[in-house]
């Protein structure tokens, strides 16, 4: 007979740890399972950082999602005593806010703005002069930009992030299933039965934070709905730290084009090294193959076409690279939505590239609802409606 559990959630990755996590500080029984030992570099949480902010320019409603994370991400750093989110500063610079998308939001600045506005965010509004003054460390300003400045922004560390709600999730009760690989779903009138490659378990409810396998194990249409791209981080050297002073070395995202392939995102030094990244959205890849390497050609063109003549002091050979994989909806935004057929089975996709900055707060709230128990977030936002469908196939 199959081990029986109130919730079972799949995939225990930025999201699904911490709906363990939650589920376990709700006192329920749950069981983690993973086709992986996470923290992994096999999906889409590693590469030591994600940018965070709390005013949210891809919608106003994410930012109680960044806030809460936050205070998840703070009650395990004093849990464990151990440092997961870095509040060096964020800092978005844009030259056409409303002719440039960004994780498909036109007048990204403005909203964040607006979302600063609403939830008493502090920032600044900067003008490229002052941008200047303050960022040394960025060149090569057109003179027409435009920024947004949030000192609490900053990064968080995903791959400690995970290893802590996991950690934090322990307790008789919950069970963690390593190394364990979902193969099918059963929804039976007394329980989903969930089939994997080990063992086979049985649970009231299931929430699936399979992140970009999601593609291969949600039905349709949630997974018509979601495309998985292949992203390349580099790791440049700093031989110039002068202008990257500890206080003053923001994370940023730099429009610095009029076309959407000219921006790029990057992070203050750590170990003698920034990392930089763009984002691409034309091709698509299979989480279940392994990712071309990164060739020398990919990281000179990302020096050529974003670092050379606007980060002050970085080397042009990259020292590092990695692959990671996003998991895009045609509108940017995250799909989380009942399997058509029984709402007992949750697909939880956080991703389409900002997803880590919320994926605290996704992950608490899916595991209160699952429980019946109250959240203070809005899931609906992210619900699959047939609206939401119609746009994205008009
Ligand atoms: C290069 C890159 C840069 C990014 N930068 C930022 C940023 O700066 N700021 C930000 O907020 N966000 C950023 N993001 C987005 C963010 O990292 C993701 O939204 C988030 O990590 C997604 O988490 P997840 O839990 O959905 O997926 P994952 O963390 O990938 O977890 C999915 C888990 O499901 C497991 N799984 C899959 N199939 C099965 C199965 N059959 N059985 C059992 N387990 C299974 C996998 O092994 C995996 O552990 C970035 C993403 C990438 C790739």
């Amino acid at each position: 007979m199959a081990k029986g559990y109130d919730v079972a959630v799949v995939g225990l990755g930025a999201v699904g740890s911490a709906a363990l996590y939650a589920l376990s500080k709700l006192g329920a029984r749950a069981i983690g399972i993973d086709q992986f030992a996470p923290p992994h570099d096999r999906g889409s949480s590693h590469g030591d950082t994600r940018i965070t902010r709390q005013a949210i320019g891809e919608g106003v409603e994410y930012t109680p999602f960044a806030l809460r994370t936050n205070a998840i991400i703070e009650e395990a750093e004093a849990a464990l005593g151990i440092e997961l989110l870095v509040r060096c500063g964020f800092v978005f610079i844009t030259r056409d806010d409303l002719g440039t998308a960004h994780h498909g939001r036109f007048g990204f600045l403005a909203e964040a703005s607006r979302a600063a506005m609403n939830h008493g965010v502090p920032h600044e509004l900067l003008d490229a002069e002052e941008l200047r003054r303050q960022f040394p460390q960025f060149h090569g300003l057109a003179g027409d930009e435009r920024a947004y400045y949030e000192p609490g922004g900053g990064y968080l560390r995903p791959e400690q992030s995970i290893d802590a709600m996991l950690q934090l999730a322990r307790r008789p009760g919950v069970d963690l299933a390593l190394n364990t690989k979902l193969l099918s779903l059963a929804l039976t009138p007394t329980g989903v039965v969930i089939k994997t490659d080990r063992d086979t378990y049985c649970a009231d409810q299931v929430i699936m934070c399979t992140g970009a396998w999601l593609t291969r194990l949600a039905p349709p249409p949630i997974a018509r709905a979601l495309t998985v791209h292949r992203q390349v981080l580099h790791w440049f050297s700093v031989d110039d730290s002068s202008c990257w002073r500890p206080g003053r070395s923001p994370t940023y995202i730099w429009v610095h084009g009029l076309n959407s392939a000219e921006q790029f995102y990057g992070f203050p030094p750590l170990d003698g090294a920034v990392k930089i990244a763009t984002e691409q959205y034309h091709v698509e890849c299979d989480p279940n193959e392994n990712m071309d390497a990164p060739s020398v050609e990919e990281s000179k063109m990302m020096w050529h076409e974003h670092a050379a003549g606007r980060l002050h002091g970085v080397a042009p050979a990259a020292v590092r690279t990695a692959t990671c994989m996003y998991t895009a909806s045609p509108d940017r935004r995250f799909v989380i939505a009942p399997d058509p057929n029984d709402a007992r089975v949750l697909y939880v996709s956080a991703c389409s590239g900002h997803g880590f900055k919320h994926a605290a707060a996704v992950g608490e709230a899916v595991a209160h609802r699952a429980l019946g128990a109250a959240t203070g977030l809005d899931l609906s936002t992210f619900a699959l409606s047939p609206e939401r469908i119609e746009r994205w196939y008009a």
